[in-house]
């Protein structure tokens, strides 16, 4: 490991001001109202009948499954992108459920849609979980479609995607379900967090009972935010950023399989660090589209863009030519501190804990992805300088797929 002392982008960041946190501290003391208009407000901006705000999206992740399997209580088996973010198989694993796996497309970040159709026969599917990666728009309405009547539910995994649109359309609805995470290096934060959204009924009803029963953080558990956040507001910084970096016991960055976490609800304090969360939103998602823009425009491509555009994404995915070109990068952006990182470790059949879990399929796409594929941070203490660093980088090898 190198140890860098001096400016070092963190690879994602969603800043909050001083403001927020004191926000956070006179929701506490409002109490659950908060909470509630919180939830008010996410309903009517996204024209959804049911919101629920949660301790994160792997908490959302696990009431949501275990609401559907509710409805179908003979189907628990749940089919996920083979590369995706590592809390998903874990989601599903503390839920009680079965992951299965599609193999992506190549050269996008999205289902092969030929492979899944197969899946789609599988009598014990509970649900899909198409995922906006980075927030690289995935294909809701093709997998709707191809689900044609089956007893399958679509749940919309927008962790990373909150706020964005597609088609004239809002990312979180597209699905029967959706969820966002306000985790750390989402789009937008309060600490940890998770809201599910569903303008279904049947799935609204039973998530309204099952929260119901689920405690809140209580007042140790909100104090643990507040001084969080303190940490987070301070640390996540450029010029402080490379010293939490340098402590290994703090374990930055690294991705784990870890299907024991808390499930509650959203606190009060993290309803009212949220509280601009609207307005929040816009202004990160300017700044990183400014940046992703500028890196597009020296000619570093999307793996599969939609429609020409550039979605909103909180990290700019790239597939370089192959693994010894991606560790080249690695390291290089480590001892300048530009904040470029791997994706995931591994395709997810290749979590030791889950290796009965492809049943001798393998996922040659996938694995290929977590083989070649970095991300470069756009967040907003990306400045033009360290845009100049990133792209440098990958002109100085011949970076691009073969
Ligand atoms: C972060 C993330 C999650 C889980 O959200 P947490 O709030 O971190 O639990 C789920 N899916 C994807 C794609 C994510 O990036």
């Amino acid at each position: 490991m190198v140890i860098r002392i001096g400016r070092t982008l963190p690879p994602a960041a969603s800043p909050f001001h001083f403001m927020d946190i004191i926000s956070g501290i006179a929701g506490f003391f409002e109490g659950g109202a908060i909470v509630k208009r919180f939830e008010d407000e996410l309903k009517s901006f996204f024209e959804v009948r049911y919101c629920f705000a949660v301790s994160s999206g792997k908490a959302a992740f696990v009431l949501i499954l275990q609401a559907l399997h509710e409805i179908y209580p003979e189907r628990d088996e749940i089919l996920i992108p083979a590369y995706t973010c590592y809390s998903v198989p874990s989601a599903i694993v503390r839920a009680g459920f079965r992951v299965r796996l599609c193999d992506m497309a190549p050269g996008t970040l999205d289902f092969d849609f030929d492979r899944i159709e197969e899946e789609l026969e599988n009598p014990r599917l509970l649900c899909v979980i198409p995922t906006h990666l980075f927030g690289m728009t995935a294909d809701v309405e093709r997998i709707k479609t191809l689900i044609n009547r089956r007893d399958i539910f679509v749940l919309e995994d927008a962790a990373q995607a909150m706020g964005g649109g597609w088609d004239g359309r809002k990312i979180g609805t597209l699905g029967d379900v959706g969820l966002f995470s306000m985790g750390r290096g989402k789009v937008f934060s309060a600490v940890e967090g998770g809201i599910i959204l569903t303008d279904s009924a049947q799935i609204g009803r039973i998530l309204e009972k099952r929260l119901a029963a689920i405690k809140g953080y209580g007042s140790i558990g909100c104090l643990k935010l507040f001084l969080q956040a303190v940490a987070l507001l301070v640390l996540i910084n450029p010029k402080i950023y490379w010293l939490p970096k340098s402590l290994p016991f703090l374990k930055l960055g690294e991705t784990h399989f870890n299907p024991s976490f808390p499930i509650k609800r959203l606190s009060s304090f993290q309803a009212g660090m949220a509280k601009k969360w609207k307005s929040a939103i816009t202004k990160l998602k300017a700044a990183r589209s400014a940046n992703a823009n500028k890196i597009a425009g020296y000619g570093i491509k999307l793996p599969g863009v939609c429609r020409g555009t550039i979605p909103d994404l909180i990290r700019f995915p790239v597939l370089v030519a192959d693994t010894e070109t991606k560790k080249k990068i690695l390291q290089k952006s480590e001892r300048m501190g530009l904040g470029i990182s791997d994706g995931y470790p591994d395709s997810i059949d290749g979590i030791n804990e889950l290796w009965d879990l492809s049943g001798g399929n393998t996922f040659p796409v996938a694995k290929d992805i977590a083989g070649r594929m970095v991300t470069l941070p756009v967040h907003p203490f990306v400045n033009d300088n360290d845009v100049r660093d990133i792209v440098h980088l990958f002109q100085e090898r011949s970076y691009v797929e073969k």
